[in-house]
């Protein structure tokens, strides 16, 4: 059967979330001759910022950061989701993204045509139910890394026996009531750290049960460099320009401060706890984790607010292991019971690799975990498709506008060439190398990466085939990447094709 093709772009963009709407206005602001068009799931733009509606939802790196290059952040640092939002809307209004933009499109499919350097795409309208066919010569995946539809919920002995609310914080519904209500948050990531203080002064007691420690960073919710330069009168870009700098300076001087002075770093954090909680509290147990400073992600808390809703009695924290749910609450394996009307999950995500979509390349279903990765962008065997995922110890954001100038620089150097189609392939020097899971454990090693490691692609020794999660490294050699290197495979269509076209 013939088949109806609903639009050819020369880019189309998977997914309106902080990576998507920014990839789109470097496309159309570098690229002003492409075509383009976003599909996106959801009946609206933000991605994890809609997705995500638990109390007190937030960031927890600075906006001058995960606020875009282009576009001025003029509020706390710390934000809330709708006021991400709010910041997202005002790009796509600014910049006439909207109209560029399918939502309650669901891509279902992807195949590649080594023939016609051409991606077919499948969505489905999900208001409609009607299937629709796209094409376009490249793919710039923005569909975040993890599952939407439903987080990470471990299973413990006895779940089906509580006779109260399980709640994980990613499908939190809306007519939930905390009011007098014991409620036991699970977890010690940023989602337990914003949750517990939001919902400490609703509920009766919420306890944070967490197997073991994380690191907090409290700071004021203020950025003083940025207020200073306001108040005598500096514009928003340049105030934006100059605190993102400064922002960046210090953040980097913290990474390495983690590398090279660990204890020190830690001795900080731990003495900037003590300073909420007090002498007595038991620091040891509670809020000194096994591993350095920043080997996983280190949570902000904008004001203290964890610590100051655990020293004012609202709050707790308990440290311990589930040993099974009880039809009350939770036994743990110290013995101890926890009491419980509501256990909030905050137990992380599942891992979504190219949002579990099944790719095509002339025919054959791709294994994303047996491609190797070109700067954690690129994956060999894949053409014309990058997959923007950002940084974890630096915001997201930063690397979606870096990854833009990227790609936006290969499309015109294809262009230039007159070339349709891009791969990357390992090069002569690089067939002996070690091929190696996405990331170091010892480097980086959240819960939900670990879970589905053998899923992601792989990197290579080399550095160029990794995602080194170095802002301050990538930030100097992207824009210096040489695109006729032996890495980078160019080709064209078939004058016949060509024609076809
Ligand atoms: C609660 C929370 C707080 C966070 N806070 C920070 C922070 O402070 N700083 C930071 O750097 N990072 C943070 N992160 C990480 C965060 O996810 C990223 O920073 C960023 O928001 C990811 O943006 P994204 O656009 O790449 O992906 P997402 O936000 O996940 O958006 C992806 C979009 O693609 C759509 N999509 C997915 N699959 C398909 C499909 N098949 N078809 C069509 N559309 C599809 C989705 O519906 C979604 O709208 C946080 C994450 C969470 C969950």
């Amino acid at each position: 059967m013939a088949q109806t093709i609903d639009g050819h772009f020369d880019v189309l963009i998977a997914g309106a979330g902080i990576s998507g709407i920014g990839s789109a206005y470097h496309l159309q602001t570098q690229c002003p001759d492409k075509s383009y068009l976003i599909l996106e799931a959801m009946e609206d733009y933000g991605g994890t910022w809609r997705t995500h509606t638990y109390p007190g939802i937030r960031s927890d790196s600075d906006l001058y950061t995960f606020g875009y290059r282009f576009k001025p952040w003029i509020g706390p640092p710390i934000a809330t989701a709708e006021e991400i939002l709010n910041y997202m809307g005002e790009v796509i209004d600014e910049n006439g993204i909207d109209q560029h933009i399918q939502y309650s499109h669901t891509i279902t499919g992807a195949r590649y045509s080594s023939t016609e350097k051409l991606w077919t795409v499948q969505a489905t309208n999900s208001a409609t139910g009607e299937d629709k066919t796209y094409t376009c010569t490249f793919l710039w995946m923005c569909q975040g890394y993890y599952n939407h539809a439903e987080g990470y919920t471990p299973q413990w002995d006895g779940m089906a026996d509580f006779k109260g609310e399980i709640i994980h914080p990613q499908t939190w519904p809306e007519e939930t009531d905390l009011k007098g209500k014991k409620v036991v948050c699970i977890g010690s990531g940023a989602t337990a750290a914003t949750l517990v203080p939001a919902i400490a002064g609703e509920c009766e007691h919420v306890t944070l049960l967490q197997r073991s420690p994380t690191y907090f960073f409290p700071a004021e919710n203020r950025n003083e460099f940025a207020d200073e330069l306001r108040r005598i009168g500096v514009s928003d870009e340049l105030v934006h320009e100059l605190a993102r700098k400064k922002a960046l300076f210090d953040q980097d001087e913290t990474c390495q401060r983690c590398l090279t002075e660990p204890e020190v770093v830690k001795a900080e954090l731990l003495e900037a706890a003590r300073g909420y909680l007090g002498p007595d509290f038991d620091i040891d147990t509670h809020f000194t984790p096994k591993y350095r400073p920043w080997q996983q992600r280190l949570a902000f808390i904008p004001d203290g607010d964890l610590f100051q809703g655990i020293a004012s009695g609202a709050a707790s924290v308990v440290t311990d292991e589930i040993e099974r749910f009880t039809e009350t609450g939770l036994q743990l394996k110290s013995g101890q019971h926890l009491d419980a009307d509501v256990i909030v999950t905050a137990t992380g995500f599942n891992l979504s690799v190219l949002g579990g979509i099944p790719f095509e390349v002339d025919g054959k279903p791709v294994d994303f975990s047996q491609t190797v990765t070109y700067r954690g962008m690129m994956f060999t065997g894949v053409p014309n498709m990058a997959w923007v995922f950002g940084y974890f110890r630096a915001s997201w954001t930063l690397r979606v506008d870096l990854m833009g100038d990227f790609i936006c620089r290969l499309l015109g150097h294809m262009d230039a060439e007159r070339m349709d189609e891009v791969r990357v392939e390992l090069r002569m020097q690089d067939q002996d190398m070690e091929i190696l899971p996405w990331m170091d454990a010892n480097n980086f090693n959240p819960g939900y990466l670990m879970r589905s490691m053998h899923l992601m692609p792989k990197r290579g020794a080399d550095p160029i085939w990794q995602h080194t999660q170095d802002y301050w490294k990538e930030s100097e050699e992207l824009p210096a990447v040489d695109l006729s290197a032996d890495e980078f495979v160019y080709s064209r269509r078939s004058a016949a094709q060509s024609t076809a076209a």
